[in-house]
């Protein structure tokens, strides 16, 4: 009875060392992984739970402790004065993180039952503190090096974090993978054993993201309601194959009506927004391509609800939130095969998958897809219906599991 009792209430540190949950989402490093741990926490939370997120401090204005919700903190800690630094540098400052995260807990008088890492920076803190605190400690890598290199799509990563990666994966209790694909990588990449790793699919705000009269979308957003609207959401980054994209249109000269929406990055995003302006001049496509710039999450509904299709020609996705979104907003969607689309996409229920020659492959699918929606073969409910089962509190919910599982094991083996 006292096992089931002390894992009942779990208080558990969520580490997202690099990046901030209250960051601004579309930007350089801040998409899917913030929105998950923001989720999780908020769905852990009002099942009873507590959860500390650790982050380090970036913002003079953010206060060391924010409270985000009845049982969910935010702790910023002292960790390298940088307010922007390379990924890579923040190595530099682990220790010192953990120990300001130590210090933390010291003067809170905290226990945690468990560590929850995100990213390889945050598994290494998550190692040194399995040890100091005895700890399970349960890692999500959202992407991994050795993949992003296999693909080729953008500059190389170190082989300090795939070195890290496979230490991690290999000293952590347990790996959380979106997707099968995600697990195979691990064991084909890294020789991860399959049972040290659980594939649990991320998850979609349901109340948030919820279909809604489309014509008064586009009024919303100045879109001409004649027009055939395919819309990108996500940050602006390489491996998202946008310039896949932009050659697809290029294909779609025909279709004078067609409009391009990309949300995401910001106008100083780079080199890779400079080359995607590059590729629209190229292409001839200033008339058709609209850069939207980032927008908070509330602001995305009218978004997804205003377009025909939400387009995801990426070479690699850890699963793809925008397309659960779309799906989610009742709007069907056109992708290459990552992530989580092929469980996702059922051929002419919610979209479309997109394999092999790409570029040519992409433009026919959209021009499918766009004429599907025009005849009224995606009716939204029977879109959104795809993903009721895809609400964030299941994923909360497959995690303590997850977590339980650990925490029992370890509890039967101390008696
Ligand atoms: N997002 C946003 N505003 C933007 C662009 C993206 O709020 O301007 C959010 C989007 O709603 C989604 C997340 O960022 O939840 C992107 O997650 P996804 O899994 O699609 O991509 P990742 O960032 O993990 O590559």
């Amino acid at each position: 009875m006292e096992l089931i009792l002390a894992a009942d209430r779990l208080t558990i540190a969520m580490l997202s060392l690099h990046s901030c949950p209250l960051g601004r989402l579309g930007t350089r490093d801040t998409g899917g992984m913030s929105v998950y741990i923001r989720e999780v926490a908020l769905r852990l939370a009002s099942r009873g739970h507590r959860v500390d997120i650790f982050t380090r401090h970036h913002e003079p204005f953010h206060s060391p402790v924010v409270r985000l919700a009845q049982g969910v903190r935010l702790i910023h800690l002292e960790a390298g004065v940088d307010p922007d630094p390379p990924k890579l540098s923040l190595v530099n400052h682990l220790e010192e993180f953990v120990s300001s995260l130590e210090r933390f807990r010291r003067k809170t008088g905290i226990e945690y039952d468990l560590i929850h890492s995100h990213y390889w920076l945050s598994g290494l803190a998550g190692l040194m503190l399995q040890k100091i605190w005895a700890a399970p400690h349960v890692t999500m890598f959202h992407t991994l090096a050795a993949v992003k290199n296999e693909m080729g799509a953008a500059k190389d990563e170190p082989w300090l974090r795939i070195a890290s990666e496979r230490r991690v994966a290999g000293s952590c209790d347990l790996v959380i993978a979106a997707t099968d694909e995600g697990k195979e990588e691990l064991g084909r990449h890294y020789g991860v054993r399959p049972g040290m790793v659980r594939v649990i699919p991320c998850g979609v705000d349901l109340q948030r993201f919820y279909p809604a009269d489309k014509k008064a979308a586009r009024r919303v957003l100045g879109l001409n309601p004649e027009e055939e609207v395919v819309l990108y959401v996500g940050r602006i980054d390489p491996l998202k194959g946008l310039d896949r994209l932009m050659e697809a249109v290029s294909f779609l000269d025909g279709r004078p009506w067609l409009r391009v929406v990309i949300v995401g990055g910001e106008e100083r995003s780079g080199p890779e927004m400079e080359r995607l302006q590059g590729l629209v001049r190229r292409y001839g496509l200033q008339n058709r391509v609209r850069f939207a710039g980032r927008i908070d999450q509330p602001g995305l509904p009218v978004f997804y609800n205003a377009a025909d299709l939400l387009v995801l020609p990426s070479f690699h996705e850890t699963f793809g939130l925008v397309a659960l979104e779309a799906l989610a907003c009742g709007t069907p969607v056109v992708a290459t095969k990552v992530g989580g689309m092929a469980d996702l996409l059922g051929e002419g229920l919610n979209g479309r998958l997109v394999e092999g020659d790409v570029g040519r492959g992409l433009a026919s699918a959209l021009k499918e897809t766009l004429a599907g929606v025009r005849a009224g073969l995606f009716p939204p409910a029977v879109v959104r219906s795809s993903v009721c089962g895809y609400g964030w509190s299941n994923v909360a919910g497959a995690l303590l599991a997850e977590y339980r599982g650990l925490l029992t094991g370890r509890l039967a083996q101390a008696c």
